[in-house]
């Protein structure tokens, strides 16, 4: 410890492999695919580097053929539970105390496993689980999750870099210390590389993690305890528990060790859980960390100087890549009249090219959504929009349920900018359209402001820099990543730092240092070389 001030490798990006026909990714990909199907798991609880099978278990299907079994994962019991923080707590010492570098160097290990022998692996695991197509996956599973690890050891080796001026005769300094207590990550469906960086990026700080994955994705999430088992985490440093959620966070939340939350989901259930925390704060030792990046309602606005295909692509990309269930999706757009009927008909034209069914069957854009749950609330929004005075479904419109979880890309057109599905958050494969007059520019720039409760992505298409700029403006509290001619989706690590404010979360940007920051509590240390001697300072001299 302490013989050398080290330089970490340079973070860059992971490049995305094209698995174009031929290629031998595809065929690495599509035999772990089918290797996964047809071996059924068994998933345990992780707690303390032991593998724990409770007996009472659920079950794991892809979306997009609900009848397969894929295996079973085991519920933790509220002791489970119990056990996981302990051990959390135990672990913590060894864990905070070990040379940074050391913990750099589990998380750069685990990143070069993901890149290189896991990587059709989690890929396929991530294409049954939660019906990514192979593009998607490889953009998700392996190269975000790979970026977030390589530039997190990069952005902390920046924070502890930052020191303060240390005046003659004494020197000042700053320990980034990890939270007295342990970090509880809970973590979302839809993307296995955010399920990983959650607890991740916390532990690379120094803290113990008590970490809840979505039982969506449950089939994911095990590839990823399984690398960072061979990556060499440490017993006890990520525990990792499956089960009720209310329970499971009810019981997290009510220990006095509780230091903080790594939340990514839905902003109804990050509310719910500000508000036990709110209510248990007599009972912690710290003030805890609340960190959440949440909801959204992610717009695209075009003004009329715009290229109708251009506009259009990103529409496309946009709303329906991965089923529209990315956060960021672009779920509502706004139009001028002068465009409308260009880019009506590139949609139209690009929709019905789109092929749906499996993601076995790599000519696939579109799979499957999520879960019966997410299907059926999708399809009565359809229903109701189908029925709706104010609105038109335009294209799309059809789903079934029968094999697996299939909603047709849908386009709703409708007269009123507050149309119920250009507030609401969706989560599928579904956008609102509203078509605006040409000279109402900066009033429809008001209506995308006021609209949403939600404030996380959003897109404008001009090639007119002034509209752009008033844009950029009248826009600034709508979205924490704001995109000019591009989708509003496809954030990379390093380069677009991702969050969102108002509903959406408490904008701590993952993929930047900024994230980072939440999981240290700094200690300053001032060490004076030759202590004074006597307390009369000059001014009480005769
Ligand atoms: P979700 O809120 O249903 O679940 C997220 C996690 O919370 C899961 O682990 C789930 O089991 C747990 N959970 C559910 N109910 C809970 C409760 N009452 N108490 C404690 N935990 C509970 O969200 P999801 O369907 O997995 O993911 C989709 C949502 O996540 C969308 O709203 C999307 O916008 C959001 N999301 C946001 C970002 C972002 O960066 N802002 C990224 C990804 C997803």
């Amino acid at each position: 410890m302490g013989k050398g001030v080290f330089q970490v490798p340079t973070a860059i990006n992971e490049p995305i492999k094209s698995y174009a026909p031929g290629t031998p990714e595809r065929e690495e990909v599509l035999a772990a695919y089918k290797e996964l199907y047809n071996a059924s798991v068994d998933v345990p609880l992780y707690i303390n580097g032991k593998e724990i099978r409770t007996g009472d278990t659920g079950t794991m299907a892809p979306p997009h053929d609900h009848q397969h079994i894929l295996g079973t994962y085991h519920k933790a019991e509220k002791k489970h539970i119990q056990e996981a923080i302990d051990t959390a707590i135990q672990a913590r010492e060894e864990w905070a105390n070990l040379a940074w570098e050391q913990r750099a160097a589990v998380f750069l290990r685990a990143a070069e496993l993901i890149a290189g022998p896991y990587r059709a692996k989690i890929n396929a695991a991530t294409m049954l689980a939660q019906s990514k197509n192979i593009f998607q996956a490889e953009i998700d599973a392996a190269c975000e999750f790979i970026d977030f690890l390589r530039f997190n050891v990069e952005f902390m080796t920046k924070i502890y870099e930052d020191q303060p001026e240390s005046t003659s005769g004494a020197w000042n300094r700053i320990e980034y210390r990890p939270l007295e207590g342990f970090v509880y990550a809970i973590t979302p469906f839809n993307f296995t590389a955010i399920s990983g960086n959650l607890p991740a990026s916390a532990a690379l700080m120094g803290n113990t993690v008590v970490w809840k994955p979505s039982d969506s994705q449950i089939f994911s999430a095990q590839v990823i305890v399984e690398i960072f088992k061979e990556a060499g985490i440490p017993d006890g440093v990520i525990n990792v528990v499956y089960g009720d959620p209310v329970m499971i966070t009810d019981t997290v939340l009510a220990s006095p060790d509780f230091a903080g939350i790594h939340f990514t989901g839905s902003s109804h259930v990050f509310k719910d859980i500000w508000a036990k925390i709110g209510t248990n704060i007599h009972h912690y030792k710290t003030y805890p960390r609340i960190v959440g990046e949440t909801g959204g309602k992610d717009f695209i606005i075009a003004h009329p100087s715009a290229n109708a295909k251009q506009v259009a692509t990103g529409i496309s990309r946009g709303a329906f890549e991965y089923q529209g269930q990315k956060c960021s999706a672009a779920s509502r757009a706004y139009i001028p009249k002068s465009l409308w009927s260009d880019v009506e008909k590139f949609l139209k034209e690009d929709i019905a090219s789109f092929k749906m069914g499996s993601p076995e069957d790599m000519s696939n854009f579109i799979t499957a959504v999520i879960h019966e749950g997410s299907f059926d609330k999708l399809a009565s929004y359809i229903d109701q929009a189908k029925k709706d005075e104010n609105a038109e479904v335009i294209i799309g419109g059809g789903y079934d349920k029968s094999k697996g979880y299939f909603i047709e890309p849908t386009v709703i057109l409708t007269k009123d900018p507050k149309y119920t599905t250009m507030c609401t958050e969706l989560f599928g494969p579904v956008i609102t359209i509203y078509v605006y007059e040409d000279s109402e520019w900066s009033q429809t720039l008001e209506l995308v402001d006021q609209t949403s409760e939600y404030a996380l992505t959003g897109a404008i298409f001009s090639t007119d820099r002034y509209a752009a700029t008033e844009a950029t403006k009248a826009l600034q509290n709508s979205a924490g990543n704001f995109y000019i001619n591009d989708k509003p989706t496809g954030a990379v690590v390093g380069q677009q730092p991702f969050g969102g404010a108002r509903a959406s979360g408490t904008n701590d940007k993952a993929g930047s240092y900024l994230n980072l920051l939440r999981w240290v509590s700094p200690r300053t240390i001032k060490e004076t070389f030759v202590s004074p001697a006597d307390y009369r300072y000059p001014f009480l001299g005769e």
